[in-house]
């Protein structure tokens, strides 16, 4: 009997781990490519995106280097994250504008700004949905979705769906990647 409950539990211990193996077969081994309009439509649908019908500021990866500072060009060009409850912006809630801080586009304002309580400036909306981009940031165990100026298509952080009405969506972006502008001051000041 005893041998009998073994031979069961080693059954099934056998048969879960491969039915794991077959599901992590499928997802990994045949997933289905999206094409980039199919891509773009999603974005469109869940986010409200809309393509960037400006001039691009389109340099290379070393005049990147040579224009931002050694923190920026690791958080924009390189897709890093600063840490949760360092940047400046965090705790950080007076009126004005946050601009690009790679090309000057304005991304969002101080008017959508709240607390997530993540220690990453957190917004529920883009100042103009034409200006922030989105791609599918596909690392092993997740999908999120990670968000760039669309001028100059410098990484600014992740857009996530637990942020508060009216639209539901995070944008949690770096600090690093931003430049505050105050409100009445002109942008090139
Ligand atoms: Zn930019």
């Amino acid at each position: 009997m005893k041998k009998d409950n073994l031979f069961v539990l080693v059954a099934i211990v056998f048969m879960s781990a491969a039915m794991v193996w077959f599901m992590f077969q499928n997802q990994t081994v045949s997933p289905r490519v999206m094409e980039n309009d199919e891509v773009a439509q999603v974005f469109e649908e869940e986010y409200g995106a809309k393509p960037y019908t400006g001039k691009k500021v389109i340099l290379a990866e070393a005049e990147w280097k040579e224009r931002l500072k050694p923190d920026e060009f690791w958080v924009m060009r390189e897709e890093g994250t600063e840490p949760s409850g360092t940047g400046k912006y965090d705790k950080f809630y007076e009126k004005g504008i946050y601009n690009c801080a790679a090309c000057g586009l304005p991304l969002f304002s101080s008017d959508t700004k709240y607390d997530s309580r993540t220690g990453w400036p957190s917004f529920w909306a883009p100042i103009n949905p034409s200006h922030v981009g989105y791609r599918n940031d596909k690392s092993l165990f997740s999908t999120r979705v990670k968000i760039h100026c669309n001028r100059c298509e410098g990484h600014i952080g992740h857009v996530f769906k637990d942020g508060p009405p009216p639209t539901g969506h995070r944008y949690c972006v770096n600090s690093m990647a931003l430049k505050f502008v105050p409100e009445g001051r002109s942008q090139s000041e």
